[in-house]
């Protein structure tokens, strides 16, 4: 069951720079991590219950370099809550729907994550994302 948007991931250059910017809007920087199987650094900053992900390539193979590259920075994607990613994603996957993550990977916050195919989802790179719990 999707339960509710858990955070939107902003592709930055400078991860410093861009947390500066939200602190000057007022608002507080929760988390850093590194996540290496994604090659990025991330920032994780509230906004009421739902959080924005700042996410800056540590390597220029990352596909976040990569996407600045090419699109430049802005919102990268779009994740949704689950309550049981497993099933999520064999659920997306009989209605039809291209996954790029067939099972789950390892996100940012011990969080399980996967994503949709952009082509399936009318442009949006969605993530199913299953929070550690005591997580919400
Ligand atoms: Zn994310």
């Amino acid at each position: 069951m999707i339960e509710k948007i858990s955070h939107i991931g902003i592709a930055v250059k400078d991860l410093d720079a861009a947390i500066e910017f939200y602190k000057t809007m007022g608002l507080e920087v929760e988390a850093t991590e590194e996540v290496p199987s994604q090659k990025v650094k991330v920032a994780f900053i509230p906004v009421g219950d739902v959080r924005i992900e700042l996410l800056a390539a540590t390597s220029e193979d990352s596909a976040i370099a990569k996407l600045n590259e090419k699109r430049g920075e802005g919102i990268q994607h779009l994740a949704l809550k689950v309550d049981n990613l497993k099933q999520e994603l064999s659920e997306t996957a009989e209605k039809g729907i291209r996954l790029i993550d067939k099972v789950p990977r390892p996100g940012a916050h011990g969080a399980d994550i996967a994503f949709l195919h952009p082509k399936s989802t009318f442009g949006v790179l969605l993530e199913l994302c299953q929070e550690k719990k005591n997580h919400s």
